[in-house]
């Protein structure tokens, strides 16, 4: 059986240590800080008790599914008996080279080494490991326990045998893997993040408010949320850093984030978590309340 390491506790990470866990592998979460995995272990447990609700797993299940996962602050011991190691840390390309040069020194030989990074190139993340051909993205969406796709991403010299155990191993948990190669932004992040660099101009344009244009994409393209919603969601701090990816990584001026998306970055209005975006969220995440900036 596999043995999983998640490296980073924060909202991706505790996400897919509980989607390992529950599909019966033993997993090691492993973050610099304590107080991110105490927090990861809880949030786990509220996620769990909420499956519980929907009678998608009973109680001496969640016993069962929280008993598989450790955590550690210490990567050395957290990663030594890995099969597969996730890397979920902060999306900064020195923490990730450093991790990944640490996880080839450390890790057995045959272990396979992800990174479930939005933006940066695995081919460059592998390029610090003596074993390229076994680094690969495993690119899982929030939140984790709920979203079917893993975006699975051939590094240059990821090798078709690496490529086919992730894709199994992304099935048994219950998901579905889709093969992408290793270009800027990937496939979903290409298309998404226009998309709503084009629906932030067309509100900076004037053409229509945060609501019409919400309501528009949500009604006409059966779209779950509008993409002003999802902007909030993600963080639009981190839309902004993955269009300056795609701006530069593919050398086309059509990826240039929209003017009102730096000044709201600059101005630290960065969505849900500063509590306020395009919409405002102080008031919790329930009610859809326009942010007065944007009021007509
Ligand atoms: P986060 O900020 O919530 O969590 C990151 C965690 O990494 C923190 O707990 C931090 O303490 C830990 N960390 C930092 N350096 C570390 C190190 N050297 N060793 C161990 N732990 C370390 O971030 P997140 O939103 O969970 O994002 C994690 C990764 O997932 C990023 O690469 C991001 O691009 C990607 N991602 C995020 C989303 C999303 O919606 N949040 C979606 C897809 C992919």
């Amino acid at each position: 059986m596999d043995k999983i390491s998640v490296i980073g506790s924060g909202t991706m990470g505790n996400g897919i240590a509980h989607v390992f866990a529950q599909s019966g592998f033993d997993v090691t979460l492993i973050d610099i800080s304590k107080d991110a995995l105490e927090r990861a272990l809880s949030t786990i447990e509220k996620n769990l008790n909420r499956q519980i609700k929907k009678e998608v797993i009973t109680e001496e299940e969640k016993g069962e599914i929280v008993k598989r996962i450790k955590t550690t602050d210490n990567l050395e011991t957290g990663v030594k008996e890995a099969t597969l190691v996730v890397e979920a840390a902060t999306e900064n390309e020195k923490i990730k080279l450093k991790i990944f040069e640490d996880l080839d020194r450390i890790c057995k030989p045959d272990a396979i080494l992800a990174s479930n990074t939005s933006s940066i190139s695995i081919t460059k993340i592998a390029s610090v490991t003596k074993r390229p051909e076994k680094v690969i993205g495993m690119h899982f969406m929030n939140p984790v326990p709920v979203m079917k796709l893993v975006e699975v991403i051939k590094g240059y010299l990821t090798s078709v045998e690496t490529t086919e155990k992730v894709i199994e191993l992304s099935k048994k948990l219950n998901k579905t893997p889709v093969a992408a190669n290793d270009y800027p932004g990937f496939v979903a992040n290409r298309i998404l993040l226009p998309m709503i660099n084009e629906a932030i101009d067309t509100l900076y344009k004037g053409v229509a408010g945060v609501k019409e244009i919400d309501t528009i994409m949500k009604l006409g393209m059966a779209h779950p949320m509008g993409p002003l919603q999802l902007a909030d969601f993600i963080g639009l701090d981190v839309c902004l850093s993955i269009l300056n990816v795609l701006k530069e990584g593919l050398g086309d001026q059509k990826y240039s984030p929209c003017p009102l998306l730096i000044n709201m970055v600059t101005a630290g209005k960065k969505g849900i978590k500063t509590g306020e975006g395009f919409y405002d969220w102080s008031h919790g995440t329930k009610d859809l309340i326009v942010s007065k900036q944007f009021e007509v």
